[in-house]
């Protein structure tokens, strides 16, 4: 009767796409619209699965096409769980306009209403609730298929074909979510991995960088102060060689906070609030903001106590806060919010500017790499090489034309857990 060969065979017309896609192209550079990619790949699983269905007695067809159709919401986005709806309805209709169509056509229109109702929930989750929400969205667009089945075409359907449709359903939701969190963390891991060398490596080019940079700076100076003493100088010589003076001193005092900055061994035991730094640094760059036409909304109504150094953190937030206003093209506002997660606070910036494009977001933090005239491409860089010092994270969202979102993640001090 129901043979469990019929069942592996379904399955794999499923895993196939998720494998291909999990293990070769996600976050590959070759495709630019990941999602899209993956949604495609969900329409082509639910036609095979549709086209190569199991007859599992005479009658009883049975395919798992909701698992690819469930995918294209969960990993695709909206739009590519609304395609794969189409798909899946647009196709049956080509099999053959009856009874099993209306069934098709209104169980999943009403489950792609709960999908989306669940959409953002799911995105938001980790992975047992992820497991959670997809077994119930599943368990949902089982009972209407089957309810449709049981009063409008048999009524003495099997009640172990019942069985065997809710139970394969809900055995591979779980496989496939768990497959895929599993290969997605793998990749994930990578790329932190990858960061972390980079942020290394800026730390000590930097360094070498600044060193080099100094002696010469030195030895110029050196001369400069030679040549203010003599005696016969005109007056504008002399008024050169002050600026002179002075901006080889000014060189100079970049050049040493890079340096201390590069080997950020400063000392990180002091309990500071992020509060107050964050209140001082916005004051600092409110003219700045109100030049440009940007409010800077700061919504953190209690203290959070983190170890770090007050004048590192400050830097961190100066920069975020000068890209924030950067981004904004005319009226604009910077929205600073900070919440307690488990041991950690999660600080967040949202500008409502230009916002960046994955590749971008994922420049970002390389030293040098700036978009604008006047820009160095070294204040990102400089956030995640302090905010790791700290062990902390910095995460990004953004959306172009939208705005942006940095989050920044702090272990908080013990007497605040
Ligand atoms: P700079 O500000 O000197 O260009 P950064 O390292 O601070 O260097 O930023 C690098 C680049 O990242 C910027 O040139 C900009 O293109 C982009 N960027 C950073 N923050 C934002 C933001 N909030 N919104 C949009 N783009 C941003
Ligand atoms: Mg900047």
């Amino acid at each position: 009767m129901f043979s469990f060969d019929n069942y592996l065979f379904s399955l794999l017309v499923v895993l196939v796409p998720v494998f291909v896609y999990f293990a070769y192209l996600y976050k590959r550079d070759f495709f630019k619209e990941q999602s899209v990619v993956f949604g495609l790949l969900c329409c082509l699983a639910i036609i095979m699965s549709m086209s190569y269905p199991l007859e599992l007695e005479t009658g009883y067809i049975f395919d798992l096409r909701t698992i690819p159709w469930l995918l294209a919401f969960f990993y695709g986005g909206l739009k590519m769980g609304m395609a794969a709806t189409a798909v899946l309805i647009i196709y049956r209709l080509f099999i053959g306009l009856d009874e099993g169509f209306f069934i098709v056509l209104v169980s999943y229109m009403l489950g792609s209403a709960a999908i989306i109702f669940f959409l953002n929930r799911f995105k938001e989750a980790m992975l047992k609730e992820r497991i959670k929400i997809s077994v119930c969205l599943t368990l949902l667009n089982n009972v209407l298929i089957l309810t449709g089945i049981y009063f409008f075409m048999e009524r003495d359907v099997l009640p172990g074909f019942f069985a065997y449709f809710m139970l394969s359903h809900l055995v591979t939701i779980i496989l496939v979510v768990f497959i895929i969190e599993t290969l997605k963390e793998k990749e994930q891991n990578k790329i932190a991995l990858q960061q972390t060398e980079r942020v290394r490596l800026i730390g000590e080019m930097a360094a070498s960088v600044a060193h080099e940079i100094r002696n010469p700076l030195t030895v110029v100076k050196g001369f400069v102060h030679i040549l203010k003493n003599e005696e016969n100088l005109t007056d504008k010589q002399k008024s050169s060689l002050k600026l002179m003076d002075s901006e080889l001193e000014r060189a100079e005092k970049i050049i040493t906070d890079y340096l201390s900055l590069a080997k950020s061994e400063k000392k990180n035991d002091t309990e500071i609030d992020v509060r107050e730094i964050i209140k001082n640094t916005a004051d600092v760059v409110e003219p700045y903001a109100l030049m440009n036409g940007t409010t800077i909304t700061n919504c953190i109504d209690s203290p959070y106590y983190v170890r770090g150094n007050a004048s590192d953190l400050g830097q961190v937030f100066l920069n975020l806060f000068k890209n924030g206003i950067e981004a904004i093209d005319g009226k604009g506002e910077i929205a600073i919010n900070a919440v307690k997660n488990g041991d950690l606070v999660d600080i967040t910036i949202c500008d409502t500017g230009r916002g960046m494009s994955e590749e971008e977001i994922k420049r970002l933090g390389t030293p040098f790499y700036t978009t604008k005239d006047q820009g160095t491409g070294m204040g990102t860089m400089l956030c995640y090489k302090i905010i790791d010092n700290l062990n902390g994270q910095i995460k990004v969202k953004s959306t172009r034309g939208e705005g942006t979102a940095f989050t920044i993640s702090l272990p908080l001090c013990k007497k605040q857990k």
